[in-house]
């Protein structure tokens, strides 16, 4: 494929924006080569400067579950922005799309609208600082949670592909308030618990992490983590920025059975605009100005736009669950196809899946937490893998640390000619 154009506007970006991107994983360097620039998408297809047709495994990281410019997204956009952008005001919107949230996830009473996963899971993490009244916090090395302070340390997606997970910026102090823990690893996490008695006031996870690769949780992981942290009096936080609305209408807490006491939102929860929310019970919630005292705020925050496409995006999940079975359904076809044409021309793998999040690693060795996915992605085939799918007509994320997204609007077609790349890309490497 051509990708002339591109290079040509790489060129231009380079000059006037960071590193040519306003995100960084954006810019292939951890690949090598050029971005290719977008033109417009549809479906299951994104279409780029140079006229090329690609099938699309990224769906903006996340959000496009049902595939790009989905129509009735796309009419409750044009219809609302006819009558204003952005009020600063209350707006019927709001509620329906909170009231919507809190009928399809389980344990939450009230929800907040922000504009970024970064700024829900920012928020969740003073809240439960706030209602605790605790300064320390646990993470997970390779779980990434957006780029606020307190997550860049050990943490996953571009930071990690970069070689910075812990960002320069980030003051000592801020630093030492956040432990780091090993996924996957209960023992770990005791021993933080123990070493940091009754100083802790919650445990932030990606519960599914897509961040460093798709990684399943082990069987009784996360009812361990929701064990100690009840026996400790710390606040359990699941990020499903990535899996919330996407593994289940009420992501991973539904899906796996397993209750948080805060729950952070991003990507589906908008339908491709920039929308953040954080959730919990009343008890928690109420502690968020300007009822309680934790202070939390935003211009754009609930804007009558991206609450119209996020809730065209739920009202339509809500409807139609058995779009849920469907993309899962695909996701295991794909893993099937993948895993026999991979073997078939013995090359080390190993492919991760939970419901339509996938990630393939080239390593033999079980992927299960940081350690296991950076051994995978050290040894450069997925640069050559990813780069022979791209000529192929398929985009996946530019990074090993990444998941690939299912969408509904992948047809089985899609997914043989993907299986077909593979093939073909398994004979590169
Ligand atoms: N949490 C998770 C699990 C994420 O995957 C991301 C983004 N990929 C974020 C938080 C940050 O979201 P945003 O990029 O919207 O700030």
């Amino acid at each position: 494929m051509i990708y002339k154009r591109s290079s040509e506007l790489f060129a231009s970006a380079q000059k006037v924006i960071p590193g040519g991107v306003n995100s960084p994983v954006r810019a292939f360097k951890a690949v090598g080569g050029d971005p290719v620039f977008i033109k417009e998408a549809k479906g299951a297809y994104i279409y780029d400067e140079d006229g090329n047709q690609l099938i699309d495994y990224i769906n903006s990281w996340g959000p496009l579950i049902l595939g790009h410019a989905h129509p009735p997204v796309i009419d409750a956009l044009v219809e609302r922005a006819e009558k204003g952008t952005s009020f600063g005001t209350p707006t019927e919107l709001e509620t329906k799309i909170a009231e919507l949230a809190v009928k399809m996830v389980p344990n939450i009473d009230k929800i907040r609208m922000v504009n970024s996963g970064t700024e829900a899971c920012m928020s969740a993490v003073r809240l439960a600082r706030g209602f605790s009244g605790k300064e320390k916090i646990i993470k997970f090395a390779g779980c990434y949670h957006g780029h606020s302070d307190s997550f860049l340390i050990q943490a996953g997606s571009g930071a990690v592909t970069f070689g910075t997970p812990n960002s320069p910026g980030v003051t000592q102090g801020t630093a030492k308030d956040t432990l780091l823990a090993t996924y996957n690893d209960l023992e770990s996490v005791k021993q933080l618990i123990e070493a940091n008695k009754d100083e802790i006031a919650c445990l932030i996870i990606e519960p599914v992490p897509g961040n460093m690769g798709c990684i399943p949780p082990k069987e009784g992981f996360l009812q361990g983590l929701r064990e100690l942290c009840d026996a400790n009096n710390i606040l359990l936080i699941f990020d499903e920025v990535m899996t919330g609305f996407r593994l289940a209408p009420g992501g991973v807490q539904q899906r796996l059975g397993i209750n948080a006491d805060i729950v952070c939102f991003g990507k589906v929860i908008g339908g491709g605009l920039p929308v953040g929310a954080f959730a919990a019970r009343d008890e928690i919630m109420d502690y968020l100005a300007p009822v309680g005292s934790v202070y939390q705020a935003g211009t754009l925050s609930g804007n009558p736009l991206a609450m119209a496409a996020g809730l065209a995006m739920l009202q339509e999940l809500n409807d139609r669950p058995a779009i849920y079975e469907s993309i899962d359904k695909k996701t295991e076809y794909l893993h099937n196809g993948m895993e026999k044409v991979l073997e078939e021309n013995n090359i080390a793998h190993t492919i991760n899946r939970m419901g339509s999040m996938i990630s393939v690693h080239f390593s033999e060795e079980p992927v299960v937490d940081f350690a296991s996915a950076a051994n995978a992605a050290s040894n450069g085939k997925f640069n050559t893998f990813f780069h022979s799918l791209l000529e192929n007509g398929i985009y996946i994320a530019p990074s090993a640390f990444e998941t690939w997204f299912i969408t509904e609007a992948l047809s089985y077609e899609d997914l043989d000619k993907t299986i077909a790349a593979v093939g073909k890309a398994a004979k590169a490497l």
